[in-house]
């Protein structure tokens, strides 16, 4: 393990990060952290929980000036996830003097433009806030130097490709860029190249979507029973926990009965008026709620180290959010357990899942010694639904399996355009799906 004083950090970034308790770099880190710092442009992939903030954030801070306009860009794909990425990088550069703004829907225009007003350096955005304050004329990105895409797959998907080449299309050409996710399917790679310099590639575990350290198990039963099996799971978890649904609707409704059974259960989706938001997020990150019912909005980069369990209560129908939903727990090195409910009708999307994870896999139907009875013999077999005509996701630019992602494939499919409804467009912001 290298020690952060090896990487060619200076003294006032090292201060910060020894505050924050880091010893020791982390593989991306010590792998990204020089080769940005000698302006060379990054791809990094990791797995969920290995320190890609800070893989990218600290080189960012060591190379940009106070007090010389708008330098650094972070672009993330949720409010939530910005604010998370600009209080890390806050806590990081309190030594620099470096003031960052997060610039996200939702808030009120006034506040942000009074933190752009006393003079920012970095910003770390949602592409839709961003791009009103481009067109209004308060943010400009002349100076911007750095640029990072933090999870990089999702931002240069359909939902946001058109807002990123807008932003990237007012910003200098000479600019060292770079882009992190846990997940880099091959399309994204190549799509890369066309926004990049040469880059030095760092896929540390891209063929291991595993969900490595992570106990997984599943549980085939009926949809009417997955509550009663909620509530069994959730009795010996002694740390949090994060319960994924599949709307909003049902996220609301197993954060009521949950609420009903005395649980401290928060809840997070689309339609919810930001303050709510950030009340939620609030809560269950110090810890005042126990549990985070949430749509896919909270799948991607949220990082509360206490989560101990990630519970599954529909299957994803996208594959590599199965992957990040999980990376919710063990992070930074810590284990943590992950149970998907499969109901029937899900059988055929859950194979698809399953045949990607490398790692041995609970079956708690034989277990729990549990039997499923599906009527229908059709529904056990793997959805086609993925593959053929049916699919109206439109994602298929290096074609193949993973063909389907990003984008759930019954949404969505022509939506792409810009609309004037600010963030609300995208997968993860305002009034999506989820
Ligand atoms: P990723 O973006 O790869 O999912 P994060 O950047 O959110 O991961 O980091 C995951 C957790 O690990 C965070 O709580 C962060 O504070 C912690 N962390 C990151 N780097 C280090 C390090 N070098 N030593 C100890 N903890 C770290
Ligand atoms: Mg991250």
């Amino acid at each position: 393990m290298t020690k952060f004083q090896d990487l060619g950090l200076s003294d006032d970034v090292l201060k910060g990060i020894t505050e924050q308790g880091f010893e020791e770099a982390f593989p991306i880190q010590e792998a990204a952290i020089p080769v940005l710092l000698s302006g060379r442009d990054v791809v990094g992939q990791a797995h969920t929980g290995s320190g890609k903030t800070a893989a990218f954030a600290l080189s960012m801070l060591q190379e940009i000036q106070p007090k010389k306009g708008i330098q650094g860009l972070v672009m993330a794909p949720t409010r939530e996830l910005a604010m998370q990425i600009a209080d890390e990088i806050k806590k990081f550069g309190k030594y620099t003097g470096l003031k960052v703004a997060t610039i996200y829907g939702g808030q009120g225009m006034g506040i942000q433009l009074d933190t752009l007003h006393r003079g920012v350096e970095i910003l770390v955005a949602t592409p839709g806030r961003l791009i009103d304050h481009l067109k209004r004329g308060s943010i400009e990105l002349r100076d911007i130097s750095h640029i990072v895409l933090d999870e990089a797959d999702t931002m240069l998907d359909m939902g946001f490709i058109d807002d990123i080449q807008f932003i990237l299309d007012l910003a200098p050409e000479n600019r060292v860029m770079s882009l992190f996710s846990a997940t880099m399917p091959t399309q994204i790679l190549r799509l890369s190249e066309d926004y990049l310099n040469n880059p030095k590639q760092f896929l540390l575990d891209a063929d291991d979507l595993s969900g490595e350290g992570i106990d997984q198990s599943f549980l085939v039963i009926k949809d009417r029973d997955k509550f009663k099996y909620l509530l069994d799971f959730l009795k010996p978890v002694k740390g949090q926990c994060i319960v994924f649904c599949s709307t909003k609707y049902r996220t609301r409704d197993v954060q009521k009965f949950l609420h009903q059974e005395k649980y401290d259960a928060v809840a997070i989706e689309g339609d919810m008026s930001q303050h709510r938001r950030e009340q939620s997020m609030a809560k269950f990150r110090n810890g005042k709620a126990d549990i985070l019912v949430a749509t896919d909005i909270a799948s991607r980069g949220i990082d509360v180290p206490r989560v101990e369990l990630v519970v599954n209560y529909d299957v994803p129908n996208v594959e590599m959010v199965y992957f990040h939903r999980i990376g919710r727990t063990a992070r930074a090195g810590a284990e943590g357990k992950a149970v998907t409910f499969v109901s029937y009708s899900s059988v055929g999307d859950w194979n698809l899942i399953k045949r990607q994870i490398k790692v041995p896999i609970k079956d708690l139907n034989q277990e729990m010694g549990i039997q499923i009875s599906i009527p229908d013999p059709l529904k056990r077999q793997t959805s086609s639904r993925r593959y053929g005509g049916q699919s109206r996701s439109g994602y298929s630019r290096g074609g193949g399996r993973s063909g389907g992602y990003g984008r759930s494939r019954d949404d969505r499919g022509g939506s792409r355009k810009r609309t004037d409804d600010k963030d609300n467009r995208n997968s993860y912001g305002g009034r999506s799906r989820w």
